[in-house]
């Protein structure tokens, strides 16, 4: 017998994007800011106190949840400090699942709900979305303990309505949580949905849009009784206090915050027509990233051209994303790179095939 549990020795784990050693490359692969944070960021590092790191943390994060609470324009009770978004949805697992209460989330997305439920034991209830990433009516039927919306989703962009959510939530009997890693780069957020709903909770991340992820901080938002009940399954000392410091300054600097993310969604809509008139098919993106549609299938052939030209992009060989690369929005610089490049590995691909 082997020392694990069954469902962990039958788990693959999750495949994390590829971190390359060498600094002269392009890196479009796991939806990285391309701007660094704040420099309030980088100044309140600066002046970490030794004291400050003698001590543990402050177990709540109230210092961020003030900052945060005040952003959202919610109350300081309905924000929760975690490690990371994926700290967050580690809880939701322990707190909401087992072998009798069942996961649901519409597909393809975020590939780690999957590794979760089968590290929690519990099922996964997997609903494909349609052609055009709406999102299904089965979601509100599956009678699932806890349901995930992904929104913007991953790898495809795509944006469920607010009002869709807001009926979705209503509907079900469990848990909703909506996961706002990328909401920094759309036009609209369910913060308000917390307000009317007792079984919203909603993901945010400062890995992408405040250009952190080498941080590990993420945060949710809900009604208190979830919060509250949240907090039985979390670490105990969940974030640290460099990080605390850090993600409380990034988020407090919201001019900065609004400039960056605004070149990068400017950047998007550059990318997009490009590699449109290259002959990519791409939906509309609401993140920092796009999901480009290969001809002929060729999507792991131009992965590797363009990883020899070390620029790096995700292919996922998964049902419905075989012809498909998930790009990065990256500066305008690397964006040209890659469009140039692209343009080569194209060329070459029609005069061999002549
Ligand atoms: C990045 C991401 C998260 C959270 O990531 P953290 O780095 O842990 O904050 C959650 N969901 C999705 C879909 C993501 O892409």
């Amino acid at each position: 017998m082997g020392y694990f549990r069954k469902n962990i020795e039958k788990v693959r784990g999750y495949e994390p994007g590829f971190q390359p050693k060498e600094t002269d490359v392009i890196k479009l692969n796991t939806n990285e800011n391309p701007y660094p944070p704040s420099p309030q960021v980088l100044k309140v590092l600066a002046e970490i106190s030794p004291e400050r790191l003698r001590k543990y943390p402050d177990p709540l994060g109230n210092e961020f949840r003030q900052a945060a609470a005040e952003i959202n324009s919610v109350r300081f009770e309905d924000i929760m400090c975690c490690n990371g978004g994926d700290d967050l949805l580690t809880m939701a697992f322990r707190a909401f699942c087992d072998r009798n209460r069942p996961v649901a989330y519409p597909v393809p997305t975020y590939s780690l709900y999957p590794v979760l439920a089968k590290v929690q034991n519990c099922r996964a209830i997997e609903i494909p979305f349609d052609g055009e990433f709406n999102l299904p009516a089965k979601l509100a039927g599956t009678k699932a303990a806890l349901t995930i919306v992904c929104n913007p989703n991953a790898p495809s962009g795509s944006f469920v309505s607010i009002d869709e959510l807001a009926s979705l939530a209503d509907e079900l009997s469990g848990v909703l949580l909506i996961d706002e890693a990328y909401v920094d780069f759309a036009e609209a957020n369910c913060t308000h949905l917390i307000k009317e709903f007792d079984n919203v909770i909603i993901l945010r991340s400062l890995s992408k849009g405040y250009g952190l992820a080498g941080l590990r901080f993420g945060y949710a938002i809900a009604q208190s009784n979830l919060i509250k009940g949240l907090m039985k399954v979390k670490d105990s000392y969940n974030v640290d206090a460099i990080a605390l410091a850090a993600a409380t300054a990034a988020i407090k600097d919201q001019k900065y915050f609004a400039e960056t993310t605004e070149k990068v969604k400017k950047a998007r809509g550059l990318l997009m027509e490009q590699l449109r008139d290259l002959g990519f098919e791409v939906p509309q993106s609401h993140a920092n990233f796009v999901l480009a549609g290969c001809k002929d299938r060729k999507a792991d052939i131009i992965f590797d051209e363009l990883k020899e030209r070390r620029i790096y992009v995700r292919y996922f060989d998964l049902p419905g994303l075989e012809d498909k690369l998930r790009i990065t929005v990256g500066t305008d610089e690397q964006n040209s790179k890659l469009i140039s490049a692209l343009k080569e590995i194209l060329s070459q691909e029609t005069a061999s095939s002549a």
